[in-house]
């Protein structure tokens, strides 16, 4: 056992080994170099290498040879690789599940991207003005183009929708009474909450209505010398059917306008362009019936990166604006970037509908995910002819709490492993390279082509290949 333990090759060699690697090695060799900080590299070749003296002790390793550094290098290279990566990956969204919260919300579009690029590598004008020299406002970058595509006077960009909500609370309402429609009390995931938010700005909730029905009159009633505003909210991730009522956006305001006190909407996901087949009013609408100042998020429906946008009045912009709690939650650079080249191509929705992942995939029809899940289904029948594949009708999701119950008619691929179950494959896939995540329906495996890119395909397949052979 004393030979097998010094067959062990030490740290040095490896890394010298890995340092100038034999030729076929060469390539995934210098992806290490390139991407793992030498100190991970060196943990990671010393667990490895730990891991083989359990091996000897338990008996996993007959001969020295088993522990020449050219039988090792691959296995390190292939540990290394995994255990040294990056935390937050890429992943390959199956679900159909268009603007998933929990995988990242909207992929931004390629001007998006580049335009965060730019701005991370280099210097830019953020706060600063080109045409006096002297100091600019980093909210002017995007504050015409959204105030340009909901006609509203004022506008500002924040963290998230979140924080807007927060903000506009804060600025305006602070110490006095806000009434929302007992309907409207959302939670929308991840602990927010409408009346805890409420709470944290320091306003009084006051509750209107019941939970299905609410009047006007219920608002009217709920409105005393303490009250600041009527506020409305997105019910984003449930839909009260039956016997309910609500009051049109445009006769609150002029409630609100009758009575001395502001209207506000948070708009949840926040549309900026009509969707076909959905009945989410877009922002330009909700401006144009009078609320004074709306909040959404930007990376919703809209497409773009985490932000939350706030249009309206101007008076009640610029009051926001000086509120010191703007600069704790102010909108840093990359996604002010980004959110600039995602507004600037929803001025052309034509473009928009194109080049906006969101707004292609949710647009995408029947027809053309019928066609693409043929070809991935072909796809999947030719590299992994051991599964059974078959493709049906399905529905996908916007999500993020965009039109909440709506069915997207789809075309899913539907897997059934050999040798094992679907809920033991698609564990299996989350640890493929790159993860691949799905649902599970009916006891098969099911891919929804709706939010995978063509050029996913072959990775679709390579994840697969990879999980079957650990499964099976
Ligand atoms: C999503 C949502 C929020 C929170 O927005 P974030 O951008 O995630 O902070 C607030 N209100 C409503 C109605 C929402 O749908």
């Amino acid at each position: 056992m004393s030979d097998l333990f010094r067959a062990i090759p030490s740290m040095s060699a490896v890394l010298e080994a890995l340092a100038a690697p034999p030729e076929a090695l060469a390539a995934p060799c210098a992806l290490l170099r390139a991407s793992v900080p030498q100190p991970l590299l060196r943990e990671c070749v010393e667990r490895f290498l730990n891991a083989r003296r359990d091996d000897i002790r338990a008996g996993r390793i007959a001969s020295p040879g088993e522990l020449a550094l050219d039988a090792l290098l691959p296995g390190i290279v292939a540990y290394a690789r995994k255990a040294a990566r990056p935390h937050l990956r890429r992943v390959l969204n199956a679900t159909g599940v268009v603007i998933h919260t929990n995988l990242g919300r909207s992929p931004l579009a390629e001007e998006a991207a580049k335009a965060a690029y730019e701005a991370a590598l280099h210097y830019s004008n953020l706060e600063f003005d080109l045409e006096t020299g002297g100091r600019g406002s980093r909210h002017s970058h995007v504050d015409a183009l959204i105030r340009r595509l909901t006609g509203a006077e004022g506008a500002l960009a924040v963290n998230n929708n979140a924080a807007a909500v927060l903000l506009v609370l804060d600025s305006l309402c602070k110490d006095r009474e806000v009434v929302v429609s007992r309907g409207e009390l959302v939670e929308i995931g991840g602990s927010f909450r409408i009346p805890e938010v409420m709470a944290k700005s320091g306003c009084i909730l006051r509750e209107a209505g019941a939970t299905n029905r609410t009047r006007l009159a219920d608002y009217s009633a709920a409105i005393t010398d303490e009250t600041a505003a009527l506020m409305k909210v997105h019910t984003s991730n449930f839909r009260i059917i039956g016997f309910t009522e609500s009051v049109p956006r445009a006769e609150l305001a002029a409630l609100a306008h009758e009575r001395g006190l502001l209207c506000i909407e948070d708009l949840g996901s926040g549309a900026l362009l009509p969707l076909p087949g959905a009945d989410e009013p877009t922002a330009a609408r909700v401006v144009a019936a009078g609320v004074d100042l709306i909040c959404f998020s930007g990376d919703k429906l809209l497409g773009g990166p985490q932000a939350g946008i706030i249009a309206g009045r101007a008076d009640l912009v610029e009051r926001i604006k000086t509120n010191p709690l703007a600069r704790a939650l102010r909108i840093d650079k990359l996604t002010l970037a980004a959110l600039e080249a995602t507004l600037r191509l929803c001025l052309d929705p034509e473009l928009a509908k194109t080049r906006l992942p969101v707004q292609a995939m949710l647009r995408t029809d029947e027809k053309t995910l019928a066609r693409r899940a043929a070809r991935l289904a072909g796809l999947l029948r030719r590299e992994l002819p051991e599964l059974s594949v078959t493709v049906l009708p399905g529905v996908s999701r916007a999500g993020g709490g965009a039109m909440p119950e709506q069915d997207l008619p789809t075309r899913l691929v539907r897997l059934r492993p050999p040798r094992t179950g679907p809920d033991a494959l698609r564990a299996a896939l989350l640890e493929s390279d790159p993860p691949l995540v799905c649902r599970v329906e009916d006891d098969a495996l099911c891919l929804d082509p709706r939010t995978l890119e063509n050029g996913e395909f072959p990775l679709v397949a390579s994840a697969l290949k990879q999980a079957l052979a650990r499964v099976t």
